[in-house]
C-alpha cells in the first residue's frame, strides 16, 4: 500500500539534552483510518505527535504529509493544508466562550466569520456543547473541555486528526462520550486519526491498528487483539495497570 496520502513519519529521532526520546521511529496513518498510540508513561507518544504536527522538528528522519516532505512547515501551515490536533493537557482560550474557542479553530485556517459561526454551530451540536456556547472555555468542567478541544480541531476542517489522550482523566460516562464521537468520525468525515491514549480500553474499541511506542522505540504493531496478547507489550506494561483495563468488558 503507497502512503502518498497518508501522513507519515520515517525513522524519526528526537533528542532532549542527548536523551533520545524517539530513535528511529516510523508511523503512518492513512486517511479514514484510527491509528492507536500507545506505550507507557514518557515512551515518546506526545513527541511523536509534536513531530508530525510540526511542533517539533525531528533531529533525523523525515516527516511527509500526502507525499510532500514537511520539514520546515511551521504548525499553521500544517493546519491550512489539512492537520489538525488537540493538546494532552486542554488549552482553550479561558477568556473566550466556548462558541468562540470553536470558531478560532476555523478562523486560523483561513474560514470568513460567517463561515466559522456555521462551523461552531454545526461542532457544537455534534459535540453536544450547544447549552454551553456562552460559557467561558477557562471554567468548563473536564469532559466538556476535552469534547470543546476536539470541536476546535475539527473547526479547521482536517483530513487528519492527532489526539493526545482525550479520555484522560475523564469519569466512565465522559470516556463513553468521546469514544463514542470519535468512533462517528467514521462515518460523518473519511479523516485520519491518530489517538494517542493510555486507555486500553478505549483504544480496542476504536482502533484497527495499534503501535506501541516503548522508551523511544516501536515495540509492537498490530491489530488490537494481537497488541494485547503480545508478550512483549504485557511486558513493558506491566506494573501500569493499563493493559489490565483491557480485560473484561
Ligand atoms: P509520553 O507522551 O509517551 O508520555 P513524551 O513524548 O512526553 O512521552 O516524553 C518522552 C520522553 O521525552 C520522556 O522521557 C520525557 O521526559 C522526555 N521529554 C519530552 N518532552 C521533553 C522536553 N520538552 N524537554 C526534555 N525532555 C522531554
Ligand atoms: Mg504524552
Amino acid at each position: 500500500m503507497g502512503t502518498d496520502d497518508a501522513l507519515v513519519a520515517e525513522e524519526v529521532t528526537v533528542a532532549f539534552a542527548g536523551v533520545k526520546a524517539l530513535d528511529g521511529v516510523t508511523f503512518v496513518c492513512r486517511p479514514g483510518e484510527i491509528v492507536g498510540l500507545i506505550g507507557p508513561n514518557g515512551s515518546g507518544k506526545t513527541t511523536l505527535l509534536n513531530v508530525l504536527s510540526g511542533f517539533l522538528e525531528p533531529a533525523a528522519g523525515v516527516v511527509r504529509f500526502r507525499g510532500g516532505a514537511t520539514r520546515g512547515w511551521s504548525p499553521q501551515q500544517y493546519a491550512r493544508r489539512g492537520l489538525a490536533r488537540t493538546f494532552q493537557g486542554v488549552r482553550p482560550f479561558a477568556q473566550l466562550t466556548v462558541r468562540e474557542n470553536i470558531e478560532v479553530g476555523a478562523v486560523g485556517v483561513g474560514a470568513s466569520r460567517r463561515e466559522a459561526r456555521e462551523r461552531a454551530s454545526d461542532l457544537l451540536d455534534e459535540l453536544g456543547l450547544t447549552e454551553l456556547a456562552g460559557t467561558w472555555a477557562g471554567i468548563l468542567p473536564a469532559g466538556s473541555q476535552r469534547r470543546l478541544g476536539i470541536a476546535r480541531a475539527l473547526a479547521a476542517e482536517p483530513d487528519f486528526l492527532l489526539l493526545d489522550e482525550p479520555a484522560a482523566g475523564l469519569h466512565e460516562a465522559e470516556t463513553d462520550a468521546v469514544i463514542d464521537f470519535i468512533g462517528s468520525l467514521r462515518e460523518t468525515r473519511r479523516i485520519g486519526v491518530t489517538l494517542v491514549e493510555h486507555d486500553m480500553r478505549v483504544v480496542m474499541r476504536l482502533c484497527e491498528r495499534v503501535q506501541v511506542l516503548d522508551n523511544g522505540i516501536t515495540l509492537a504493531e498490530g491489530a488490537p487483539a494481537e497488541i494485547r496478547t503480545n508478550e512483549r507489550v504485557l511486558e513493558a506494561y506491566l506494573g501500569t495497570g493499563s493493559v489490565g483495563r483491557a480485560g473484561g468488558s
